[in-house]
Parts: C-alpha cells; sequence; structure tokens
C-alpha cells in the first residue's frame, strides 16, 4: 500500500482543493483555524478518477477508510453500527469546482432498526430518532438505491408518500409529523424501496457507508452533473472527493436548527451578514425549499450566543479565505457547528462590489480583485430592467399578482412553462420562456438556462433556484409562496386568476414583484448613464463600482479594445463602452438601409456585362499603349469606347455607383465623426452578389417593378449568381478584382468622407480593409484601386489622409503566407470567423446540424465558433502574426472575428503579441477585463477563479 486515499480533517488544508475537493479542503483548513468543525476524513478525487476509469477502488482504500473510521469512533466516543449508542455520519460528495447541488449527498448513516433505539435511548427523543431514519431512508433510496420521479410530471417517489402521510393528517409542515408518523414513513418507505427495487433496504452500516461512498464516486458521471460540468467548462477528469462527517443535528427540536450564511450579500454585494435559517430542520431543509426560511439576523433572538460565535466567524472566514465565503452551519441544543465554507456565488454586481470594496478594505490587491470578476459576469451590469411606463401601467391594472424573494436581479418576462424539458424545447424554437416550478432541482438545470426567468413557489435565497440563478446570471423570483401550481393541468393560480400554460408573465429579480402579461424593459443603470445619459455617474453605485473596475483594467492591459461597428450610433456605444477604435466596420451593412438597396440592385444587375465591355476597352488601351502604329487596334478601341458609351448597362452600372457614393462618403463621415481621432478600420465588400438580390418570385417581381425591367431579368441574374458553396465562392477581395468599380467607389467613399471631417478639425486615420485575401497579388490589385483612387481624392481636395491598407488573414493560405502578404498590408485583422470556417471546414451555417452533437460526444471541447480553437486555428494566427511582423516589424495586429469579444480567446490574442481585439459594443466591458486578467497572468500567479 503505496499511496494515501483517506485524509482526516486535521491532516489538509486550503490549498489541497485538487486532491481533497473544494468541501474537503475547506473543511480541513476550517478545522485547522479552530472553527467548529465535526471531525471526518475526505477520500480524495484521485480515488474517483480510478473509479471511473476501471469501476473498482485502488488497493488500500479499504483499510484506510476503516481505519480513518476508526479514528472516528475514538474521536467521538461512539461505536459505527452500535446498537446502543451508533456514531452517525454524512457522506458528502465535493469536487474541485463547486458544484452546487450536482452530486449527492446522505446523512444520517448507519441507521437501522436497532441502531434507532440507541439514538432513542441516548437522546429520550424518539421523534428525533425517527425523522433522523425518515430523511436516512429517503435519501440512500434515492441517491444510491436509484428511486427517482420516471417522467417529467412526477415527484420524487417518498416526497409523494410524505404529502400523502401529511394530507392525511391534515397539516403542511413535516415538522407537524410526530413520532409515530415519522416512524410510520420509514417502514413505507422501505416498502416503496423494495416495491421498485425488489431487494429489501439495507441494514448492515458498513454495507450503506461503501453504497454510499460508491453512489457518490458513481454520481460524477451521472447527467446532471456531466450537463453542469459542460456548462461551466469543468473537465471530467477533476473528479470527486468524498467527505465523511460524524453528524450533528440541527433536528432535535426548537433548541435546534440549521442555516447558510453569506459574509456579504450576494445578490448586491453589501458588507452585511446575509443568510438564511431554519429552526428543527436538518440540512437539505433551508437549500430545498421545504418551509420557507428565516433570515438570519432573527438568529440573535432565537440561538443568542450561537449568533454572536456566527459572526466572529463571518470575520474569521474572510480574513483567512480572503473572499466572500458562503458556508452551512448547524445549530445542535444552542451549540454551533460548522459544516461548509466555500467562495460564494453571486451577481456580477456583487462580484464587482465586494471585489473593489475588498480592495478598499486593504483585504486584497486591486490586481486580485481584477482576478475575482468573471468577464462574463460584466453582462449582468447591462442587464435590462422593466420600463417605468409599463410598471406603472400593471399597477394600476393590479396585474402585480403575487411577491416573491428577489433572487437574481433583473427584469425577465415570458411565456409560462412548468418543466425544465418544455423550457427547453420552446427556447428552441424561439420562444422566451419562464420557468415556473414549485422548486427547482439540479435536474432542471438545462431548463433554466434556456429559460429567461424562474419563479418558484418555494425555497428561500439560498434555494437551489436562487443559487444556480444568480450563477448563471438569469433573472429570479423565488419562494413566491401565494403561487399554487399545478403540473398535472400545467397551470399556476395566484391572486385569483389562472395562468396556464404559454401565458405571458413577467418578473422582477430586483424586487420580487410577479407581474401578469409581457412588460417592456428597459436598459440597465449603466446603460442609462453611458449610453442614454439620462442618469448622472454620480447617481448610480452600480456604475461608479464599473467604472472603477474599468479604471483599473484599462491600467493593467496591454491590448487595445476595438469595436465592430457599421454605423454611427453603434460607434457612439462603443466609445462609451471605451472602445478606442473600429476595429470592423462593414460596410455591405450600409447597402440595406433606405432606398440604398436599389442602387445595390442596379448596380447587381449590370456590373457583369458592364464590365465585359469595359475589360475590352482596358485591354485594347493596353495594346494601343504597347504598339501606338496598330491601326487594328486603335480601331477595335475606338468601336469599343463607342461601344461603351452606348451601353446602357455600362451606364446603368456606373449611375448605381454614383448613387452609392454619398451615400456610402455620409455614412463614413458619421462613423469618422463619432470616432474622432481613434482609427477605424473599413471593409470592402465582402459578402457574395446574391445575398442582395431577393431569391423568391414575389421579391423579384418586386424588384423588377422598382427597377422597371422585366422579372425574368432579375430571375436570370439570380440564377447566373447561384453558387453551390457561396461561402466558399464570389465574395471577398474577389468580388472587388472583378469589378474594381466598387473598390474604387469604396475607396473615394472612405477618403472623401475622411476630407470632409478632417476639414472639421478632426485627426482621422481611416484604415482599408480588403478580406478575403489568399495570395498576394489579390491584395496588390486591391491596393493599387485603393491608392490610385486617394491619389485622385487628394489631388481633387488638395487634402491629404493618413491612411493605411491592410486585409483580413481569414484563409489559411494568407496566415501561411503572412511574410509575403505583409509586404503590402500595413496591418492584418484576423477573421476568426471565416479562418474557423476554413481550417476545420465546416460552414457556420450548416454546423448546427452536428455542433450539439460533437460539443455532446466532447469531439469538440468548445463551440469553435464561440471559443477560439486555439490549436489548430490558433496556430495558424501564431504563424500569421509571426510571419507578417517577420517581414515587417511595425505590422499593426489585430482580430475582428467573434472571438474578439470572448475572454478566453481574448486572453489568446495578448499571448501572441496582438496589438488590439475587435469586438461588438456591449462586449467591450467583458474583453476590457479579460485583457487586463491575460496581462496579470502573464506577471503573476493569479489565475481567474471559476
Ligand atoms: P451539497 O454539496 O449539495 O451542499 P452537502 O454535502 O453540503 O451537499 O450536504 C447537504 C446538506 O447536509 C448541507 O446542508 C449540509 O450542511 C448538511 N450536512 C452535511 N453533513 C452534515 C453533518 N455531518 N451534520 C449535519 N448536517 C450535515
Ligand atoms: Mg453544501
Ligand atoms: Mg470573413
Amino acid at each position: 500500500m503505496s499511496s494515501k486515499w483517506v485524509y482526516q480533517f486535521n491532516e489538509g488544508d486550503k490549498s489541497m482543493k485538487n486532491l481533497l475537493g473544494g468541501k474537503g479542503a475547506n473543511l480541513a483548513e476550517m478545522t485547522s483555524i479552530g472553527l467548529p468543525v465535526p471531525p471526518g476524513f475526505t477520500i480524495t478525487t484521485e480515488v474517483c478518477n480510478h473509479y471511473s476509469a476501471s469501476s473498482s477502488y485502488p488497493a488500500g482504500v479499504d483499510e484506510q477508510v476503516a481505519a480513518a473510521l476508526a479514528a472516528l469512533e475514538a474521536d467521538t466516543g461512539k461505536m459505527f453500527g452500535d446498537a446502543a449508542d451508533p456514531l452517525l455520519i454524512s457522506v458528502r460528495s465535493g469536487a474541485r469546482a463547486s458544484m452546487p447541488g450536482m452530486m449527492d449527498t446522505i446523512l444520517n448513516l448507519g441507521l437501522n432498526d436497532s441502531t434507532v433505539q440507541g439514538v432513542i435511548a441516548t437522546t429520550g427523543n424518539p421523534r428525533f430518532a425517527y425523522d433522523c431514519y425518515r430523511r436516512f431512508v429517503s435519501m440512500y433510496g434515492d441517491v444510491v438505491l436509484g428511486c427517482k420521479p420516471e417522467h417529467e410530471d412526477e415527484r420524487d417517489p417518498f416526497e409523494e408518500i410524505l404529502e400523502t402521510a401529511k394530507k392525511a393528517k391534515g397539516i403542511e409542515l413535516d415538522t407537524d409529523l410526530d413520532e409515530g408518523d415519522l416512524k410510520d414513513l420509514v417502514v413505507k418507505f422501505k416498502a416503496a424501496v423494495k416495491q421498485r427495487t425488489g431487494n429489501d433496504f439495507p441494514d448492515d452500516p458498513r454495507q450503506q457507508l461503501w453504497g454510499a461512498i460508491t453512489a457518490v464516486f458513481g454520481s460524477w458521471s451521472n447527467d446532471r452533473a456531466v450537463a453542469y460540468r459542460r456548462l461551466y467548462n469543468i473537465p471530467d477528469t477533476w473528479g470527486t472527493a468524498v467527505n465523511v462527517q460524524t453528524m450533528v443535528y440541527g433536528n432535535t427540536g426548537e433548541e435546534s436548527g440549521t442555516g447558510v450564511g453569506f459574509t456579504r450579500d450576494p445578490a448586491t454585494g453589501a458588507d452585511v451578514f446575509y443568510g438564511e435559517f431554519l429552526v428543527n430542520a436538518q440540512g437539505e431543509d433551508v437549500v430545498a425549499g421545504v418551509r420557507t426560511p428565516r433570515p438570519v439576523s432573527e438568529l440573535a433572538e432565537v440561538f443568542p450566543p450561537a449568533y454572536k460565535q456566527l459572526l466572529e466567524v463571518r470575520q474569521t472566514l474572510e480574513r483567512e479565505l480572503r473572499d466572500m465565503q458562503d458556508f452551512e452551519f448547524t445549530v445542535e441544543k444552542g451549540r454551533l457547528f460548522m459544516l461548509q465554507t466555500r467562495n460564494g456565488k453571486r451577481t456580477g454586481l456583487a462580484a464587482i462590489r465586494i471585489a473593489v470594496d475588498m480592495v478598499d478594505e486593504g483585504l486584497i490587491t486591486s490586481d486580485e480583485a481584477l482576478m475575482r470578476v468573471d468577464p462574463e459576469a460584466l453582462n449582468q451590469l447591462l442587464r435590462p430592467i422593466f420600463s417605468p411606463e409599463s410598471r406603472r401601467a400593471a399597477l394600476a391594472e393590479r396585474r402585480v399578482v403575487a411577491k416573491g424573494l428577489a433572487a437574481g436581479p433583473g427584469a425577465a418576462t415570458g411565456r409560462v412553462v412548468f418543466n425544465a424539458p418544455d423550457a427547453e424545447t420552446w427556447a428552441d424554437r424561439g420562444e422566451n420562456v419562464l420557468l415556473v416550478r414549485i422548486e427547482t432541482s439540479p435536474e432542471d438545470i438545462r431548463g433554466m438556462d434556456a429559460a429567461q426567468g424562474i419563479l418558484t413557489a418555494r425555497g428561500g435565497m439560498t434555494s437551489h433556484a436562487a443559487l444556480v440563478a444568480r450563477q448563471m446570471g438569469k433573472v429570479c423570483v423565488a419562494g413566491c409562496e401565494e403561487l399554487d401550481i399545478d403540473y398535472v393541468s400545467r397551470t399556476m393560480t395566484v391572486d385569483g386568476q389562472v395562468v396556464k400554460e404559454g401565458d405571458w408573465v413577467s418578473i422582477d429579480g430586483f424586487t420580487g414583484e410577479v407581474i401578469l402579461g409581457q412588460l417592456e424593459t428597459r436598459p440597465a443603470e449603466v446603460l442609462q448613464v453611458l449610453l442614454e445619459k439620462s442618469l448622472a455617474p454620480a447617481d448610480s453605485s452600480a456604475y461608479s463600482y464599473y467604472a472603477h473596475m474599468m479604471e483599473w483594467a484599462d491600467e493593467r492591459r496591454k491590448l487595445l479594445v476595438r469595436a465592430n461597428a457599421d454605423q454611427p450610433d453603434q460607434a457612439a456605444n462603443a466609445i462609451a463602452f471605451g472602445a478606442q477604435g473600429i476595429g470592423l466596420c462593414r460596410t455591405e451593412h450600409m447597402f440595406f438601409g433606405g432606398d440604398r438597396i436599389t442602387a445595390v440592385r442596379e448596380m447587381i444587375i449590370n456590373a457583369s456585362d458592364a464590365r465585359t465591355l469595359l475589360e475590352r476597352v482596358e485591354t485594347l488601351e493596353r495594346k494601343v499603349a504597347d504598339s501606338p502604329d496598330d491601326t487594328q487596334a486603335v480601331n477595335e478601341l475606338a468601336k469599343a469606347r463607342h461601344e461603351v458609351a452606348a451601353s446602357k448597362s455600362v451606364s446603368d452600372y456606373q449611375n448605381a455607383l454614383a448613387k452609392l457614393a454619398p451615400m456610402q462618403r455620409d455614412d463614413f463621415v458619421g462613423i469618422f465623426r463619432a470616432m474622432g481621432a481613434r482609427p477605424v478600420t473599413i471593409r470592402t465588400l465582402d459578402p457574395p452578389l446574391h445575398e442582395f438580390l431577393p431569391h423568391d418570385a414575389a421579391g423579384q417581381a418586386q424588384v423588377a417593378r422598382e427597377m422597371g425591367v422585366d422579372p425574368a431579368v432579375i430571375a436570370a441574374k439570380v440564377e447566373e449568381l447561384h453558387e453551390f458553396n457561396p461561402m466558399l465562392g464570389h465574395r471577398g477581395c474577389r468580388l472587388g478584382v472583378a469589378f474594381p468599380e466598387i473598390s474604387r467607389m469604396q475607396a473615394r467613399a472612405i477618403l472623401e468622407a475622411a476630407c470632409v471631417v478632417k476639414r472639421e478639425g478632426i485627426d482621422v486615420h481611416p484604415e482599408i480593409m480588403i478580406p478575403l485575401v489568399g495570395i498576394k497579388k489579390e491584395l496588390e490589385n486591391q491596393e493599387r484601386q485603393v491608392r490610385e483612387s486617394a491619389a485622385m481624392v487628394f489631388a481633387e481636395q488638395g487634402l491629404t489622409i493618413d491612411y493605411i491598407v491592410g486585409t483580413m488573414i481569414e484563409i489559411p493560405r494568407a496566415a501561411l503566407t503572412a511574410d509575403e502578404i505583409a509586404g503590402v498590408a500595413e496591418f492584418f485583422s484576423f477573421g476568426t470567423n471565416d479562418l474557423t470556417q476554413m481550417t476545420f471546414g465546416i460552414s457556420r451555417d450548416d454546423a448546427g446540424k452536428f455542433l450539439p452533437l460533437y460539443l455532446r460526444e466532447e469531439i469538440w471541447p468548445a463551440d469553435p465558433f464561440q471559443t477560439l480553437d486555439q490549436a489548430g486555428v490558433g496556430q495558424l494566427v501564431e504563424i500569421g502574426v509571426a510571419k507578417g511582423r517577420a517581414t515587417r516589424p511595425d505590422l499593426k495586429v489585430g482580430i475582428c472575428g467573434e472571438h474578439g469579444g470572448d475572454p478566453e480567446s481574448v486572453k489568446f490574442c495578448h499571448r501572441v503579441g496582438m496589438d488590439y481585439v475587435s469586438c461588438s459594443p456591449f462586449r467591450i466591458p467583458v474583453a476590457r477585463l479579460a485583457a487586463a486578467q491575460a496581462a496579470i497572468e502573464e506577471r503573476s500567479e493569479l489565475k481567474l477563479e471559476k
């Protein structure tokens, strides 16, 4: 026996999370700092990995568990399985990353018909003894023996029996059950087990123990744990530990209780002791929402000494663990025990506030504060609220029908569904849904994720629904007891009104209100300050915390952050969010506005005929220039010129371009004005031309009418432009090469706009970007069009503009030949959407057919269109950067794909030495923080905690 598989709580500490799991390591830590923790031991995550791989235990585990159990017996003076005074234990899972409610726990293990007599004898409290016993049988039946609901509308079989017993007795609370009722429940629960499994409930405590241990290790691979890990990117290889701990009892009667505490308010981050408890209850009760718990402040009256001690514990925990803690405690006959502590889940708002406050309090450094906030959490600050008008209307119409606990901030409106699978299906078909449950459980997790908001009838601020909602950043109202929910008829009755599945309901996660109907939402406070400017910065504390955090982030980060913005209003938003430039302005988005599309279509319809004629002139011009004496060529040229002059296609083509030019120019003027001296990257036309024409007969008929041509002309053009794989077809710079007039028109519009704005005293910096370049010659071709147009504009305007020409790197060949391309390009912008598409050989538009399967099967670790595939696509990026800079050391490099707003991808961009990332305006705060974290990670040991 060479390895140590089992650690007693006094053998470990908080640094051993990988081995002991989060719960085990922190139980050890609390033990070592002298907090009152019931003794126990931890079986390591390595045992779980061994078990997951081979369904067997490594040699030596048996003996080590037996030894640790013996030590517990010595410690407590009770014997496991002893009929006179039995040691009872809990068997608790505890993974490395906290996975709330994902793994299963069994309490009161060691009970059977004979040991229960020992508990009665030593406590003189038969009601308590049978309360423990019935809890044990149902938990064990559920977790170890698999007696669970069989379909979505069914309740837990033990719950069912319990409900029936309470109904028969005419009582509502578990605590109103007496000794006889509880004893009877044990018998009925065991009978249910026998009926479902065909086996007797195990009586032997050691068999119970190993059954429980194996169930916990097995639960690492259950559906909901796997789903949770998928959702939060937790590797399957981490495994869970098993904690075996001496029981303490919050359910001995009125002199005991159990609760959950937070060292600060997890919803707002305020520095107050926060939490809930129940008298005469055991652990799970508070979280499961069996009864709605009381705020922890009331403990001051109920158990004054324990309360006083808890206030000290609160300080000690924050001092030792240096973060907001979420802890479990039990008061047994007035005496306090600590059962768990971990870094508390919090809303985005709370995360920021706590981090900033803790820096002020001298508890952590500002680097640490930056590493405490998941960049994605910033999105929560941008979450909508209900518009005051629609709220007032709802009030006047008496549609505010109930009030629950404000468990997850934000405003949500959606159609009611009563179970998680429905939430998923409805959301998949594009519905906004509100998931309404009596209480949620870990099985509901995917449905919760799919819903706009979550509404429960039972449970407190620390119920499963509230906890998970806060972590997901979902709007949640919990414990709304006025709701009478009926899963079978799929209705809920509230305030005398019946709400059916599919009806619209709104919930306010700031106030806890439940409102019938669909309410209009409004932007969050931060947005009111930044975008609407309807709120003064000083009047919003949310904003001031946000601003503080962003200021620190900006001091640290090396990456610049730009925005993808196509319009002046988007550009203005981008600046409000802190954009330092535009990294991608897509000119084609402008093509759809107003009556432009008509001009665009005229251009497209005539482009190829016109081009054929124009190209003939160009070829002959070259010929004549080479040999001016070639009279035949001279004559042909004159004829060709005549044809061009007479051609309606050519004039329509040129007229269309002439119509578009000023419109494009005005668009760019607006953008340049909004962006001031910040650089603005404008991309020339990118999508295949068929995208601008309607594909259905009715649409084509209408376009034909508008353009005064035969519908057949349009249909023929659509047919001509048809491609089998347009993503790999005639698009990007291939259009500019085929139709140089388009590139020239765009270059002109950009530079003329720049001149207009420069005259206004703004120091503009346009960057003209050529898309989809795969070979240097393509870029040379387009660069020539741009430079020639620029020279003409500058001559006309008597003004020059400081502009550069660069390219997207979005074709693998471009990345591989970046050294050649950088001979022409003054900047690179990695278009990682296309680059991912072409590197993987999958079309973004078709990936949906198999992407979910690939994620489920873990063939892909993540959606490569969301998170940059560093191993593959990332290599091309690295090669592109290195080769590009080898040719041109001062080459500007950025990214403009979706990945520019994804934290992991932003960090990658930092590591490969890009100058900037560009993302959608609303992702800018996320990118700023991620960029700061990348800089901090580079020079310190600090890591973002998940
Ligand atoms: P989870 O990870 O789902 O929170 P836990 O292992 O923390 O599961 O246990 C579930 C509940 O049981 C918690 O409320 C916890 O405080 C309680 N509990 C666990 N072990 C004990 C124990 N030894 N004595 C009393 N209560 C316990
Ligand atoms: Mg717990
Ligand atoms: Mg592209």
